[in-house]
């Protein structure tokens, strides 16, 4: 299994620093976030290192995620939340700090005061023909 001497996060997978250690398994190791958004936040890594979601393998991908709901379960019945984000930062520019993928669960209250403030764009003319056109190309080069 493929780890990096440097990476905090293989440090935490292989016990050599300590983490709050939430659930361990064959392929991920789930713990709080020691700067919590909320309180309960919870970090999901794989065991194996790899720095980016798309690097990922699907049955890599599919082992984390598929804990998802039991994870998401126990998520809000320990920190009482209503509801939760599920976040990934792929890349510097999205603010991904760790270079070791990691699923962020983030409780949600109502009135607690996190999340986006999205701005939606629309489409002029056939640009979102265009870059459906665009996806469907870059998929089939891809499969
Ligand atoms: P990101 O910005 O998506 O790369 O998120 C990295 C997250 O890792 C941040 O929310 C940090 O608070 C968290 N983090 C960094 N070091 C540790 C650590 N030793 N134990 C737990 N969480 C950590
Ligand atoms: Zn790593």
């Amino acid at each position: 299994m493929k780890r990096d001497a440097k990476c905090i996060f293989c440090k935490i997978v292989a016990e050599e620093i300590p983490a709050a250690v939430v659930l361990a398994d064959e392929s991920l190791v789930a713990f709080l976030d020691i700067g919590p958004l909320a309180e309960g936040h919870l970090l999901i890594v794989p065991r194996e290192h790899c720095e980016r979601l798309t690097d990922m393998s699907a049955e890599m991908l599919a082992s984390v995620v598929g804990k998802l709901p039991k994870l998401g379960r126990s998520l809000l019945a320990v920190s009482g939340a209503d509801g939760f984000n599920l976040l990934v930062n792929q890349g510097k520019v999205a603010g991904q700090e760790v270079p070791h993928v990691h699923l962020h669960l983030i409780p949600r209250k109502a009135g607690d005061g996190l999340g986006y403030r999205w701005h939606p764009g629309s489409y002029r003319d056939d640009r979102a023909r265009q870059l459906t056109e665009a996806y469907r190309t870059a998929l089939a080069k891809d499969a």
